[in-house]
């Protein structure tokens, strides 16, 4: 199979699947490859929260929570099935270190960022209601915060915004495999596999939305661009056996004082998540037991019902793995925002080769639209066939 794109794209997670929909969106001809399946990587190991992003305000990064919280609210207009408000409670103990005074300062600028949204008001918990809050440990509590976020099903989302590229007039082959890309005056000539086949297709732009296998696909373009040194840091997730009804619980490591949820999921609960960095194969990636450890001792500390649950008690694990750049430092104060590369400098020409670093699954779609305004001019004009703004997602 040959073909002629505009855009093709390596990867179907989140951003591979956004900026399809953008690009198809825009009216380009758009190839969408996948490996494995729709969110087989990352997309499927998150926290699954739609979210402002309360923590990035320690890290002062008032823009990525200002956008995801505008982002927020888009999509639980464009996609009610498929994200919803949720009451989040962050209950704050002697040995908090965020403090009430912190908190109150945290959430009345989360609130100040949404616009003064009503979704993103918060108010404390009273004293009398402490006892309603899912058996959460009240020894010791001296007050209990409530805000409200957004939950989704990440596999989902990305399977509905796949599904909108399709609609659009993207097409999505899967498992296809890239195999490599040449990189001419013309175009890129991009190889994949197949249906046990080499295909060709020619593109004015190739999108690298690898997710942690990135430098893998770059390390297969001809001739050689300069790669962009990476950290991979995993990130694991319990499932547990139980239910939460009154809401999704933001607690402290009391080992780290990293920040963690407990939350509801189906007919479960799930707990997350863990930062540990990652080296070798990216194939590879799995739950630790130390990662299973460290939740299971959270889920406890907080819980007296779940005093003494033990790694066998759990009942799934995953994990997702973060891409940062390399740097010094604490991987927990690093930015979440994305990263976005060209093959080369804008002076030398527009994108030939374009790709994504990290991001939020929150912000998949103002990612997209900033690379496609990134790659636009290496594209030909086309006639906008949608706006991704006003085109609702369905529950697949
Ligand atoms: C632990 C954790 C929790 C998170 N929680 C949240 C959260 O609650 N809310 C939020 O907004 N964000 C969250 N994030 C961030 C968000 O989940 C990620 O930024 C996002 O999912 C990354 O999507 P992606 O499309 O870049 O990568 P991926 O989802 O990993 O997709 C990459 C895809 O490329 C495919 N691929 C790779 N190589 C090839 C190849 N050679 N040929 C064809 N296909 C290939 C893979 O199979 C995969 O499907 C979290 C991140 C982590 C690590």
């Amino acid at each position: 199979m040959t073909g002629n794109y505009d855009v093709v794209i390596v990867g179907a997670g989140i951003n591979g699947a956004g900026v399809a929909q953008a690009a198809a969106a825009a009216g380009h001809k758009v190839l969408l490859l996948e490996k494995k399946a729709i969110a087989a990587g990352t997309s499927r190991g998150s926290s699954k929260l739609i979210h402002g992003g309360l923590r990035y305000l320690e890290t002062y990064e008032f823009h990525l929570v200002r956008e995801s919280l505008l982002e927020r609210a888009l999509l639980c207009k464009l996609a009610p099935d498929l994200v919803q408000l949720k009451d989040f409670y962050i209950p704050v103990y002697h040995e908090t270190r965020r403090g009430p005074l912190l908190l109150h300062a945290g959430l009345t600028l989360y609130y100040a960022l949404s616009g003064f949204n009503r979704s993103a008001r918060y108010r404390t918990v009273p004293r009398s209601d402490w006892g309603s809050l899912d058996g959460i440990k009240t020894d010791g509590l001296r007050a209990v915060f409530r805000y409200h976020d957004a939950q989704t099903d990440d596999r989902l989302l990305t399977e509905a915004v796949v599904n909108s590229a399709r609609e659009l007039g993207a097409e999505f082959v899967c498992p296809a495999q890239f195999v490599g890309a040449n990189v001419g005056t013309g175009g890129t000539e991009v190889v994949y596999e197949a249906g046990g086949q080499q295909h060709t297709a020619t593109t004015k732009v190739l999108v690298n939305a690898a997710g942690h296998w990135a430098n893998e696909v770059l390390a297969r373009v001809q001739p050689t661009i300069p790669i962009m040194p990476i950290e991979l840091v995993q990130g694991s997730h319990i499932v547990v056996p139980g239910q939460l009804t009154k809401g999704f619980y933001y607690v402290e490591s009391p080992r780290d004082g990293r920040a963690v949820f407990v939350m509801p999921w189906y007919d479960d609960i799930l707990v997350g998540t863990t930062e540990t960095r990652f080296h070798g194969d990216p194939d590879s990636v799995r739950p630790l037991a130390t990662e299973i450890r460290y939740l299971c001792k959270v889920l406890s500390h907080y819980f007296p019902a779940y005093r003494d649950f033990k790694p066998a008690d759990v009942t799934g694990t995953y994990v997702g793995v973060r891409v940062l750049p390399a740097g010094k430092g604490h991987v927990f104060q690093r930015s979440r925002d994305v990263i976005m590369r060209a093959d080369r400098p804008a002076s030398e020409g527009p994108p030939r080769v374009f790709t994504l670093y990290g991001g939020k699954l929150t912000t998949y779609r103002r990612i997209a639209l900033q690379a496609m305004q990134r790659i636009g001019p290496a594209l030909p004009q086309r006639e906008p066939v949608a706006d991704t703004a006003r085109l609702p997602l369905r529950r697949p």
